[in-house]
């Protein structure tokens, strides 16, 4: 018999859950206004919202949070956590930053102009964000299999070739401040990119004389799927495939929160030492000196443990497996999720889960809100309502897609717990045909408005 995997690690410390009865989750999420955002933490029982800083810390990475040294300039533990990065990816220069936009804010205050067009893969929301703030243009250039649900490419967050050219010959070089690949594809469903492609991204841009910059927050799930599917580093071990794909970049920019396995923190790395010192000065205005930059010293003691553990075959082995678990369980029974599995949420196509809701009424919300009021599972909508309007016509955009998206917390839940979501949704899915109406929107703010939106029933 093959053995089956089993968390690398054993529980030491519990927190309570939150069970509760439906009758009581009806009443919560009416108080919610059918808002999961609005929701407090003892009413949902398990929380697949997202998987950023909700991982559980390891004993080692708790006792460094002990041992943080709090100097103002020149802490040990920041120079843990730059000895930790230097060696991890190669880059000289670090600077600390409180989360991952933070980093994006710093360095594309020093990178991006308005007019400048900044082409990548699926830019996630903060990283757009922060390109159109500055009235740039982020265009992505991601594979057109990455849109089809049917299609099992390994490596749907691969960047276009023939896309990114096109960048360059409408728009030109001088318009175009860098490249930035996201790994793994955040905005595409945790998608990874494969070295290969990474490597023509390089050479693309050296002919170019462009920078390439990671958004990198979830870099070890990418080295992890570059192992498993792309033969030529099936032998390599983690670190040696995160040195490689690290090479193949000018920079990165990080958010902690996801393959750092804490609960705060984030950070710039680079190669250059004339960007590092224009980034410098932002860094000091924004976030704080440049040896803590918005992290305390046991922050950065505890993500320096985090990023090592982080890199391990065996705690990323049990992380995806466990992620790949729930997916397995969900599509045996018949429920339609998005294919290939990504690194880090399961991705429920709502629009052919309910296909009886209008999509006029917010289906893949719909579809979280069954869930939530079924079970106390709170997963998240991505779909019309992340979407957003339109900022000209005001109207709704529709997304090819609708989607609940399950995201695992690192080294949170057991796989008792995925079998009761698995069987939560399962649940939902037989009783699919009653359900036939979705929500309107009471009070919506003008921007990210799924945050705070409030909504009521259909009758
Ligand atoms: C989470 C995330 C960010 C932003 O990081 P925060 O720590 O949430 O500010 C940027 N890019 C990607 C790909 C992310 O997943």
């Amino acid at each position: 018999m093959i053995l089956p995997y089993a968390e690398p690690y054993k529980i030491k410390m519990v927190e309570p859950m939150y069970p509760s009865r439906r009758i009581d989750r009806e009443q919560w999420i009416k108080e919610a206004r059918f808002n999961l955002f609005n929701l407090k933490s003892h009413q949902v029982f398990i929380d697949l919202l997202t998987d950023s800083g909700t991982g559980a810390m390891s004993q080692e990475q708790w006792g460094a949070m002990m041992t943080g040294d709090e100097s103002y300039a020149g802490s040990h533990s920041f120079e843990m956590l730059k000895d930790t990065i230097t060696s991890m990816t190669g880059f000289p220069y670090i600077l600390p930053t409180h989360q991952g936009r933070a980093a994006e804010n710093v360095l594309f205050s020093v990178m991006v102009r308005a007019g400048d067009v900044v082409p990548g893969n699926s830019h996630f929301d903060t990283t757009k964000g922060h390109i159109e703030f500055r009235k740039a243009t982020a265009f992505d250039c991601t594979i057109d299999a990455a849109g089809d649900t049917a299609n099992h490419h390994p490596f749907k967050g691969n960047l276009d070739m023939g896309k990114l050219e096109n960048v360059f010959q409408v728009y030109g070089r001088e318009r175009i401040p860098m490249i930035i690949v996201t790994i793994t594809c955040n905005t595409n469903g945790g998608q990874p990119v494969s070295m290969e492609n990474l490597k023509e991204v390089r050479s693309f841009a050296d002919r170019y004389g462009i920078p390439v910059i990671f958004d990198a927050a979830r870099f070890a799930e990418n080295a992890y799927f570059i192992k498993n599917r792309e033969k030529a580093y099936k032998r390599h071990s983690i670190r040696q495939i995160v040195k490689e794909m690290f090479s193949l970049a000018d920079g990165m920019t990080m958010s902690s929160k996801k393959d750092g396995i804490v609960n705060m923190g984030g950070f710039i790395a680079l190669n250059d030492e004339t960007l590092y010192r224009q980034a410098t000065t932002f860094n000091i205005m924004f976030e704080g000196y440049i040896t803590y930059g918005g992290m305390s010293g046991r922050d950065m003691a505890a993500l320096a443990r985090g990023l090592e553990e982080g890199t391990t075959f065996e705690y990323l082995e049990s992380r995806i497996k466990q992620v790949h678990y729930l997916g397995g369980l969900l599509r045996d029974r018949g429920i339609p999720v998005q294919e290939p599995f990504g690194g880090h949420a399961i991705f429920v196509e709502a629009g052919k889960f309910l296909p009886l809701v209008p999509r006029e009424e917010f289906v893949a919300q719909t579809l979280a809100l069954e869930l939530y009021l079924e079970s106390g599972v709170r997963a998240v909508e991505i779909g019309t309502l992340l979407a957003d309007r339109d900022p000209e016509t005001r109207e709704n955009r529709y997304p090819r897609l609708e989607m609940v998206r399950l995201a695992i917390p690192r080294r949170v839940y057991t796989r008792n717990h995925m079998d009761y979501v698995a069987a939560a949704l399962s649940n939902v899915f037989e009783r699919r045909q009653a359900i036939t109406r979705g929500y309107r929107i009471l009070y919506e703010a003008p921007l990210m408005r799924h945050f705070t939106i409030e909504l009521e029933k259909m009758p």
